[in-house]
């Protein structure tokens, strides 16, 4: 690989980490009616809406937390009968 497009990766994946966070700035913002925590930097690996609890019932995928079945998989499912 050369060494101008390891630079160009490299300053491809800053900017879509400041975009993140830019975003997730702006929906605490827009739903909360206030700024934005004073350590914005954690919202590269976390969403603004998470509570932060893993397995959390309310902001989990219920696919995930209560095995629900996608509209697809039941029509599938319903395919197999
Ligand atoms: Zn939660």
């Amino acid at each position: 690989m050369e060494d101008g497009c390891v630079e160009l990766k490299r300053a491809r994946r800053r900017r879509l980490t400041t975009n993140a966070i830019e975003r997730q700035k702006r929906i605490v913002k827009d739903t909360r009616g206030r700024s934005p925590t004073d350590q914005p930097h954690r919202y590269a690996k976390m969403h603004a809406l998470s509570c932060g609890i893993p397995g959390c019932p309310a902001c989990s995928n219920p696919r995930r937390v209560w095995r629900q079945r996608t509209l697809q998989e039941r029509r599938e499912f319903q395919k197999g009968e």
